[in-house]
């Protein structure tokens, strides 16, 4: 670790998961950040997701334990059932698994606000600037030039310089875009997404994630409010999922794009799973969102000059593994960690990406193999009128193995994980 050097200034564009945690962990770091968030008013939005132990160790690191536990469900399992709500596969989450740390399961906008909070209280006044979009910029040997247009005043131009430019700036990144101008819009699955919560009785543990259907179709659902569930009720977090011909246009890759449930409910009018009703669950909300399930090919490079790509702006992934905030805050821990311990900005940018990119490129590609879904699908091609004993269909072994694997791959399976908590 070098002292050598101040610790600089780092201007971040996007106050999302991925931006909040890097000005967090870069401000414990010592290092002056200033945050560009391009709504105007930072509001709880979006619907759940997952963190998984190895970015909680992050959260928990700066401070946060107590307000996600208090929140967040601490996921207890997580459920593979086949289109018929015969199970595939079962394991313990997060601390049941023996983790040093728990999994959440949390409303996005519920983080978000909880991250945006601790920001507001640890930063320095005005270091957090909302309706401020990011414009162009501009890095040269020895910093980064950022313009804003600032919203609330006529768009009037902010100019900041910093050491560095780190863009946390999303699925639609405008750095990215500049950086590789052609390369168009996220890359579409074919399937898409419809996303909500409904309140339900508990089902399970009260704290299991269950994951039902194959690539096709699927229906995923897990409870999110702690707060529900110390009143004897569950917020459920349901994501339905249906592939779509191959020649259909995607919709719009809008977080807030709402439809109605006549869209895509017939196909699960009978997936009635014992305590887990699905059609009553889709009946039950009263926002749903639709989004195209996208990702974009890993990039060959993240940083040019003084600015860098991080989260969904450097890697975004289908959602099949539960993964997407998680790598975003391991990419926060990686670059604050860097940016003390290499003896100059360029050194710890270059640092930061040898680390995360190859990682992140990994956990993409194999979310496009269905990560660890692909028991699902396994138990559909071998079994698609259902089975007496899933041994007969897949060993014990073979599920095993691909649960393992997507552990190691995304960096989360136990050991590792207990090892950087000092278990
Ligand atoms: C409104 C919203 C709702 C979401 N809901 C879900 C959900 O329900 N489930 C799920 O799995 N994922 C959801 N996501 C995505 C999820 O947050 C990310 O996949 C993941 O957490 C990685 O975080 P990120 O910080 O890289 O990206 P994001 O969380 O998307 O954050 C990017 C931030 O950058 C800001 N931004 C964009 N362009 C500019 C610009 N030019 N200048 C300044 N700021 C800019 C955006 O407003 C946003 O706050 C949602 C994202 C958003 C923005």
């Amino acid at each position: 670790m070098t002292t050598s050097r101040s610790q600089g200034r780092v201007v971040i564009a996007g106050g999302g998961i991925g931006g909040l945690v890097t000005a967090l962990a870069l401000h414990r770091a010592g290092v002056e950040v200033e945050v560009f968030e391009a709504v105007a008013e930072v509001k709880p939005l979006g619907v759940g997701i997952n963190l998984q132990p190895h970015a909680v160790r992050v959260l928990h690191s700066l401070g946060l334990e107590a307000a996600l536990s208090a929140t967040a469900i601490q996921t207890a399992e997580l459920v593979y059932l086949n289109k018929h709500g015969q199970h595939i596969w079962q394991e313990p989450r997060g601390r049941a698994a023996g983790y040093a740390v728990p999994q959440y399961s949390v409303h996005r906008g519920e983080l978000q606000m909880i991250l945006y909070r601790a920001a507001l209280a640890t930063l320095p006044a005005g270091a957090i600037h909302t309706g401020c979009v990011l414009e162009r910029f501009d890095s040269s040997a020895t910093g980064a030039t950022a313009v804003f247009a600032d919203r609330a005043h006529g768009n009037a131009e902010i100019v900041v310089e910093g050491d560095a430019l780190i863009a946390a700036d999303g699925i639609h990144s405008t750095v990215r875009k500049t950086f590789f101008p052609d390369e168009g819009p996220p890359r579409f699955s074919g399937r898409i997404l419809w996303r909500a919560t409904s309140e339900a009785p508990p089902f399970l543990t009260g704290r299991s994630m269950v994951w039902a259907g194959h690539d096709r179709q699927k229906f995923v659902c897990y409870p999110i409010s702690e707060a529900m569930r110390l009143q004897g009720r569950s917020l459920v977090n349901w994501i339905a999922e249906l592939q779509v011909p191959a020649d259909a246009a995607p919709p719009r890759s809008d977080w807030n794009r709402r439809v109605d449930k006549s869209v895509f409910r017939e196909p699960f009018a009978n997936w009635h799973f014992g305590l887990i009703d699905v059609p009553a669950l889709i009946d039950a909300a009263e926002a749903i969102y639709e989004f195209p399930m996208v990702d974009r090919d890993p990039l060959p490079r993240w940083t040019h000059g003084r600015v860098t790509l991080l989260g969904d702006a450097a890697h975004p992934m289908y959602p099949v593994g539960s993964n997407g905030a998680s790598q975003a805050i391991l990419d926060a821990e990686e670059l604050a960690a860097q940016w003390i311990a290499q003896p100059d900005v360029d050194a710890a940018l270059a640092a930061y990406e040898s680390a995360r990119r190859p990682a992140t490129a990994a956990v993409v590609l194999a979310n496009r193999q269905g990560g660890p879904d692909r028991v699902l699908q396994l138990a559909e091609e071998r079994a698609p009128d259902g089975f007496e004993r899933i041994e007969n269909v897949i060993p014990r072994e073979e599920l095993e193995a691909i649960a393992n694997r997507y552990k190691q791959t995304a960096g989360f399976d136990r050991e590792t994980v207990n090892r950087k908590a000092g278990v």
